[in-house]
């Protein structure tokens, strides 16, 4: 069986089916396949969401109904190198959550969110304290492509996924956001203001998507 690729992850659908999600950059359109080897697999272009995903699904239910008449067993076998976690260590904090007990992606998305919102505020309020860079609000979102934003009602917007990287990572997130209360912009004069507060900033923006996606597991990414 082929190794578990970093865009996919299992899930199960409202008819209980057992599918994996596999995010394509290459995709145009949303797409169903089905194999014995592999079992279900729904095919998500990068403008889709997963709820885009699970409607695409029960929309095929004809099609996916005939595969299981062709292999009974096909759709209601996990595989399990691609099942949720029982826990969760969060690199940010070192903490271990045990999440055994919740059921699907979706409610280990939000147990996460919850988990980070109560955790992320204190630290922005912490930096801001260290820079004197102000803020007027944090809201913790479940977005997939954004670390964190800066808005221009002074609300930092961060992604409950920090909480899987390094503490270091969620400091430079911090910041940066931080710095867009003088400067809403990528200008010279940000990254200025930057490097001033976290030295070796503009380095660390290049490198950090790479080194963020290689510590995200598979069941964090959609
Ligand atoms: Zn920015």
């Amino acid at each position: 069986m082929a190794a578990v690729s970093a865009n996919e992850v299992l899930t199960q659908s409202t008819e209980g089916w057992h599918y994996t999600l596999r995010r394509s950059r290459r995709a145009r359109r949303l797409r169903v396949q089905y194999s014995p080897e592999n079992g279900l697999i729904v095919v998500l272009p990068q403008w889709a969401s997963r709820a885009d995903g699970e409607a695409f699904l029960c929309a095929q239910r004809d099609w996916i109904l005939a595969c299981h008449r062709s292999d009974p067993n096909g759709l209601d076998r996990p595989r399990p190198e691609h099942a949720l976690p029982v826990e969760v260590v969060l690199r940010a904090t070192g903490e271990c959550l045990d999440v055994e007990s919740v059921g699907d992606l979706a409610t280990l998305h939000e147990t996460l969110r919850c988990h980070a919102a109560g955790v992320l505020p204190k630290w922005v309020g912490h930096h801001s304290a260290g820079t004197g860079l102000g803020y007027e609000r944090v809201r913790v979102r479940n977005q997939r492509s954004r670390w964190g934003s800066y808005s221009s009602k002074g609300t930092v917007s961060l992604n409950w996924r920090l909480l899987l990287l390094t503490p270091d990572m969620v400091d430079y997130v911090i910041l940066h956001e931080l710095a867009h209360s003088r400067h809403m912009n990528h200008s010279g004069a940000f990254w200025q203001l930057l490097e001033s507060i976290c030295p070796g900033a503009r380095a660390r923006d290049g490198a950090f998507d790479r080194l963020a996606y290689a510590l995200l597991p598979a069941w964090s990414r959609l």
